[in-house]
């Protein structure tokens, strides 16, 4: 068994997959082929999104659209601890000031009441109860931007995220690397922010064979500067360079790749709404002190991941040894909150300041998902609970 099966996606579009590739053999434009524009009008139309960008990866995704909003040194940027290390390190690595924020302990996402808190301890010069690192400081940051994350393939709460943003002048970024293909009351992933970046990580909802992101906006202006900060900041033409950019274009044969698996994508969606609904009913019926994923009405998740939270670490701990005897992939995401790892020292978070965040990283589970998984693999997970 396997945590993700890429195999079976493969055993079904190999021929496909073969014959894209070799396309790409044949006409020689290994960078900008002709494929990534055709992925790029694909995606954009899928999501309803004005302008999708092809890139070199998710984390390159986030610090095109960072870059885009000219993001630098004594810039703070919200974002929430419970996440995957590139969401917060982007802003670190352009020398502006992670600020983050808790989480909602039912969704795992930003919670928009902290979020709220935590803005506001910047205009009313501290005496908050929300830690920012401008209070340990004593320097003066200016709040410019969100990072909202769509963790485990659920999106973050968009609509109170994106007012609170327009009331405080502040852009909003989606991070929707484990969510392409989940719906937000009607809208599209990768919809629902200023600027939102995915990831083509083999492992993600939809990967390629290597790295590979996307940006998407509906900001004409934001996707022109996209294009040109990730082709070495070109302008006109590609030895005119009229800013500093990256090198972080999308390769064609990954572009080919994604293409082929595009067309099966909707419906691998669909399976693995229907693998979750089948985790949640039999690991209900467990009767064990278990949370499920709760998904909020109008919204549909991605289900990157299927994770549950149990109620303290030693049951954790004791489901992990049977899950290890009998040989069951499973995963902690994540084992240590961002605020307390050793690469953001320098911001002086300590343990305390985000107790749900803390709380979801010691009981948190997740067990294996894509949509190939099979029932009797399924229940073979679902016994080594008890
Ligand atoms: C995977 C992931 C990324 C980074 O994507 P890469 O393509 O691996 O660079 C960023 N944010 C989140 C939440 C992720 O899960």
């Amino acid at each position: 068994m396997q945590f993700v099966d890429l195999k079976s996606q493969q055993n079904r579009i190999a021929d496909d997959i073969t014959d894209r590739i070799q396309a790409v053999l044949k006409h020689d434009q290994y960078i900008l082929g002709p494929e990534v524009k055709m992925l790029e009008d694909q995606l954009a139309e899928y999501t309803g999104v004005g302008h999708a960008i092809g890139c070199s990866s998710g984390t390159d995704a986030l610090l095109l659209a960072l870059m885009a909003y000219d993001v630098g040194p004594g810039d703070a940027v919200f974002t929430t601890p419970f996440t995957f290390i590139a969401t917060a390190e982007v802003i670190q690595l352009l020398g502006a000031t992670p600020v983050f924020v808790d989480i909602d302990p039912e969704t795992y996402n930003i919670d928009p009441e902290c979020l709220k808190k935590a803005i506001d301890a910047f205009a009313k010069d501290g005496n908050s109860s929300t830690p920012i690192p401008e209070r340990r400081h004593g320097s003066t940051l200016n709040p410019r931007g969100i990072i909202a994350v769509d963790l485990f393939g659920l999106p973050a709460d968009y609509d109170r995220i994106n007012k609170i943003a327009k009331e405080n002048g502040l852009f909003v970024i989606e991070d929707a690397a484990q969510s392409f293909g989940a719906v937000y009351r009607g809208r599209k992933s990768c919809s629902m922010a200023d600027i939102s970046c995915t990831s083509f990580f083999p492992a993600k909802p939809l990967g390629c064979y290597g790295d590979g992101g996307m940006c998407f906006t509906d900001n004409s202006e934001k996707a022109d500067i996209i294009h040109s900060l990730l082709s070495h900041g070109k302008g006109s033409d590609r030895y005119t360079n009229i800013r500093v950019g990256i090198n972080g274009r999308l390769d064609t044969i990954q572009a080919a790749v994604l293409l082929s698996k595009f067309s099966i994508f909707p419906e691998e969606i669909e399976l693995r709404q229907k693998i979750a609904d089948k985790y949640s009913e039999l690991l209900t019926a467990l009767n064990m002190d278990i949370k499920v994923p709760f998904i909020p009405p109008e919204i549909k998740s991605a289900w990157a991941q299927y994770s549950i939270l149990f109620k303290d670490t030693n049951t954790r701990a004791s489901v992990i040894e049977n899950f290890k005897d009998l040989n069951i992939p499973f995963a902690i995401y994540y084992p240590i909150p961002l605020h307390l790892q050793q690469a953001f020292e320098s911001l002086d978070y300590k343990k305390g300041d985000f107790p749900f965040s803390e709380a979801a990283s010691e009981k948190i589970f997740s067990v294996p998902m894509h949509p190939y998984l099979k029932p009797d693999d399924q229940e073979k997970i679902i016994k080594a609970f008890t």
